[in-house]
């Protein structure tokens, strides 16, 4: 997979890109992440990607003429590469599309994939042309598209397959199965009073399968309710969460409580 990311601030990522899994994952070869300088774009001596806005008004919008000439470049690239597919270009905005986990594997599957980051007070409308999608990472204004597209990114690769060790799996964890993770452990068996549950260090694996299914369950009941109403649930998953109505409603708290301080969880 190819990324491409267009920025004004390149330098912002070298963290990132870097370090851990993704680090990994570009030195192998299995992503390759190139940063395209906005600036490289402009044609004047200060460099300038930026302009007042037309009416008036606080801060700086960036000027289209930079971004596509970028834009137009990356296409270049792709085509002289032999590569049979065309650039899927996502503009980062606080206006587009929530990202979440199923666009997170859609993107995955994307050869030539590039990600817009805009700063200042946003980009030229007609910038926007230029894009396939809009993707926001929530409601919330950051400072600029740097971050995420780090976060786009990150969750993307964890779908590219070879990111992930062959022990990781990222269909097991949070939103992958449209439910929430329930709670893991690791050792000690215990500490400061608190106890890994009896079942975990049984070694029965399937009661353990089943009992972590039944935290799943229980945990995005107590916390995502939203998405346990979409969620797909088998036979099992309607037979443990009448367990857990039942268990609830005789006042037996398992302690997956929303802000995962207080009791112990218990062992079941
Ligand atoms: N004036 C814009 C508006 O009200 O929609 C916000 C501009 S924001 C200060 C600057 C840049 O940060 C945006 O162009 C975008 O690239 C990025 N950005 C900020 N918040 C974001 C979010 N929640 N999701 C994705 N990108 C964001």
């Amino acid at each position: 997979m190819n990324v491409y990311i267009l920025t004004l601030f390149p330098q912002m990522f070298s963290g990132v890109l870097g370090a851990s899994i993704l680090g990994r994952a570009i030195e192998r070869g299995v992503i390759r992440v190139k940063l395209v300088d906005i600036r490289d774009f402009t044609h004047d001596a200060h460099k300038t990607a930026d302009d007042y806005p037309y009416g008036g008004g606080p801060g700086m919008v960036m000027k289209p003429e930079p971004i596509y000439e970028a834009v137009d470049a990356v296409k270049e690239e792709i085509a002289s590469s032999g590569s049979p597919d065309a650039p899927y270009i996502c503009l980062l905005t606080p206006q587009g599309e929530t990202f979440c986990d199923r666009m997170a594997r859609e993107l995955a599957g994307i050869s030539n994939l590039v990600l817009i980051c805009g700063h200042y007070e946003g980009f030229d409308e007609r910038v926007r042309y230029l894009a396939d999608r809009e993707i926001s990472i929530g409601d919330y204004v950051l400072t600029g598209g740097e971050i995420p597209a780090m976060v786009v990114l990150d969750a993307v690769a964890r779908y590219v397959p070879g990111v992930l060790g062959s022990d990781q799996s990222p269909r097991s964890e949070s939103f992958a199965d449209g439910l929430l993770e329930g709670p893991q452990y690791t050792r000690p068996a215990e500490y400061r009073g608190m106890k890994v549950p009896e079942i975990l260090l049984s070694g029965d694996h399937e009661k353990i399968r089943r009992w972590r299914r039944k935290q799943s369950l229980k945990r995005t009941l107590e916390r995502r309710p939203d998405l346990l109403e979409k969620a797909v649930l088998t036979p099992e998953d309607r037979e443990l969460l009448l367990e857990i109505a039942w268990e609830a409603d005789a006042g037996d708290d398992l302690g997956t409580n929303a802000s995962g301080r207080g009791a112990q969880p218990g062992v079941k």
